[in-house]
């Protein structure tokens, strides 16, 4: 049964909360796996993607699959480091299923975005991340009203306190990708959230 409070002091006890939440499922949608929560070890910077895959689903960890794969080259960052400086959630955070056409996964209807954003809103509210990166056109969005990954990779903005970078979905499923011009954007955006997490480091020394 889901439990939301009206108030939370800490992280761990959201995140105690999200671990079990079946909202969506009590709504009448179908998901086919459990909410993905990372641990919170200290993560300097916020990832924000649209919903866990089926690998990230069984493993019950965020990007773990091809997709996950391509992010952490694009930043030029290991596995290690990719964990430990981004604290990486989603607008929905179980595995939706496959979409009906057989083509990718399904997109998380309105509702379960709406549902989820509970638990974004508070995460926002006890992290208050310095860096967001929202990762795909539903992500950015979400978080940032923007109509699409076009008007917005290789670019900074401001979003209450944070500064965010958005990434295209590393999954290329929209063909966005097979364009150069757009390839050297996501360059520009990576080099971007690279300087901006050495800011974020030196805030941290310098504390
Ligand atoms: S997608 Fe979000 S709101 Fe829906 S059941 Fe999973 S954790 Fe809960």
């Amino acid at each position: 049964m889901t439990r939301r409070r009206s108030s939370y002091r800490s992280l761990a006890s959201l995140q105690r909360d999200n671990r079990v939440c079946r909202a969506c499922v009590e709504a009448g949608y179908p998901l086919e796996s459990l909410p993905i929560v990372q641990p919170y070890e200290g993560q300097r910077a916020y990832m924000f993607g649209q919903a866990p895959g089926v690998q990230e689903g069984e493993e019950r960890r965020p990007w773990r699959g091809r997709a996950g794969r391509t992010l952490r080259r694009w930043l030029d960052l290991d596995e290690d480091e990719f964990y430990a400086t981004f604290y990486c959630a989603s607008v929905t955070r179980c595995y939706p299923g496959k979409a009906a056409s057989g083509r990718g996964d399904r997109t998380p209807a309105p509702r379960e975005q709406e549902l989820c954003a509970f638990w974004r809103d508070w995460e926002w509210r006890l992290l208050r991340p310095r860096l967001v990166v929202p990762v795909g056109g539903l992500a950015a969005r979400r978080l940032l009203g923007l109509k699409s990954v076009s008007e917005c990779v290789g670019r900074r903005f401001e979003h209450d306190g944070a500064v965010a970078i958005p990434l295209p979905h590393p999954s290329g499923a929209s063909g966005w990708l097979n364009d150069p011009a757009n390839r050297a954007r996501v360059v520009e955006a990576a080099a971007l959230i690279r300087e901006e997490l050495r800011a974020v480091g030196r805030e941290e020394e310098g504390r």
